[in-house]
């Protein structure tokens, strides 16, 4: 199966081509917000020392839940940005969510723009920055979309790349819940995972302050994203963190990013050496051969739901039956953790195996309408 995304995945031009090499990983640091002056440059000074950091950010435009919170310094900022750049040499980046905030950065020499999570949800807004974008080359990383969806983002990149950009990259900051959960935004790894599925060669960046949305978690995120195989990172960083005048809770001081550098651990290497290969491949065999058994057990067990089915309808009895789905979700959640399995891992690929069968149970949608 190829749903790869073409031409576009073929003319992406990678990072190497937009920032200048660093060890990885290479990170994005800088506050949430531009605040003062004193503020852009001190930390600018300081998170430039790391190896690491290839990039400054700072938002000057912030977008706000609450109308009365602080919303940004607005152009001024961009000449801070300009000085953090003439003095450190760092590469600088702020979020545009609008023609005229792609042209004031434009003015400005801000060298990479991105589109913030509730910009890329929004296609008028990002068609307009791709509108505006037309003819000149400047790097462009999307944020994913606040809802749990993968068309929003890829639409937008789709947009950008339309406009003539091909120095584009993607930013992971996870996805907004109404319940609360560990984190402020769920990363639900499977969507920048199946992004990459399409898209093979757009370079994919974490924001582990976002997902996590308070500081001791930024670090365990960042390396689970390093672990899978993301290399970028955008970090957000303040000089005095909690009394940030924007997301106080997440960032972390410059010090602290340095510490956190120094323990994080990207991996880096390609599977090239034959015997980590024939390793490697036995494994995948030894995979593929129990998904094979996977698949056999559930073609298996459609068929009986078939014939369960049948019986039902002649029967006039009513496909849900929730006692008996309570009793072998309970069961199977007792057999999942004598065997070790996560719970909530379980109890998901059962929701959807018992949906499935309740669907091949009742008419069909073509004599119901749409799903
Ligand atoms: C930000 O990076 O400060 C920001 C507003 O991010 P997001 O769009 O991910 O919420
Ligand atoms: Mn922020």
């Amino acid at each position: 199966m190829t749903d790869q995304i073409e031409p576009i995945n073929s003319t992406l031009l990678p990072p190497s081509t937009w920032l200048k090499a660093t060890p990885l990983p290479w990170v994005i640091a800088g506050p949430c917000s531009a605040e003062t002056e004193r503020q852009v440059l001190d930390t600018a000074r300081l998170v430039a020392k790391s190896e690491h950091v290839v990039a400054y950010r700072a938002g000057v435009w912030k977008p706000r839940t609450r109308p009365d919170s602080f919303e940004g310094v607005g152009e001024e900022g961009l000449r801070w940005l300009s000085q953090v750049k003439a003095e450190t040499g760092l590469a600088t980046t702020t979020e545009v969510a609008n023609a005229r905030h792609v042209e004031l950065c434009l003015q400005n020499g801000v060298d990479i723009l991105w589109i913030g999570a509730r910009t890329t949800i929004n296609s008028f807004a990002v068609q307009e920055i791709a509108e505006a974008l037309k003819g000149v080359d400047i790097p462009v990383m999307v944020k994913n979309p606040v809802n749990a969806h993968l068309a929003p983002w890829i639409g937008a990149i789709e947009r950008i790349y339309d406009a003539g950009t091909r120095k584009i990259a993607a930013i992971h900051r996870g996805f907004s819940v109404y319940l609360e959960s560990g984190f402020r935004n769920r990363p639900q790894w499977q969507i920048p995972i199946e992004l990459q599925r399409r898209l093979p060669n757009l370079p994919m960046i974490c924001d582990p302050s976002h997902i996590s949305g308070k500081r001791e978690l930024v670090e365990p995120v960042a390396q689970m994203a390093l672990d899978i195989g993301i290399s970028g990172l955008m970090i957000e960083t303040h000089l005095d963190p909690s009394r940030a005048w924007s997301d106080a809770e997440q960032q972390v001081t410059p010090a602290e990013l340095m510490e956190m550098l120094a323990r994080l651990h990207a991996r880096g290497k390609s599977i090239g050496d034959k015997d980590l290969q024939k390793q490697i491949s036995q494994l995948r065999g030894c995979i593929e051969q129990v998904d094979d058994r996977i698949l056999q057990d559930l073609s298996e067990r459609m068929r009986w739901v078939e014939q369960i089915g049948r019986i039902k309808r002649e029967n006039d009895i009513p496909v849900l039956q929730i006692d008996r789905w309570e009793n072998l979700l309970e069961d199977h959640l007792r057999k999942c953790r004598q065997l070790g399995l996560d719970e909530s891992f379980v109890k998901s690929i059962f929701e959807l195996i018992h949906l499935q069968a309740v669907k091949q149970q009742v008419s069909k949608p073509s004599e119901n309408g749409e799903d």
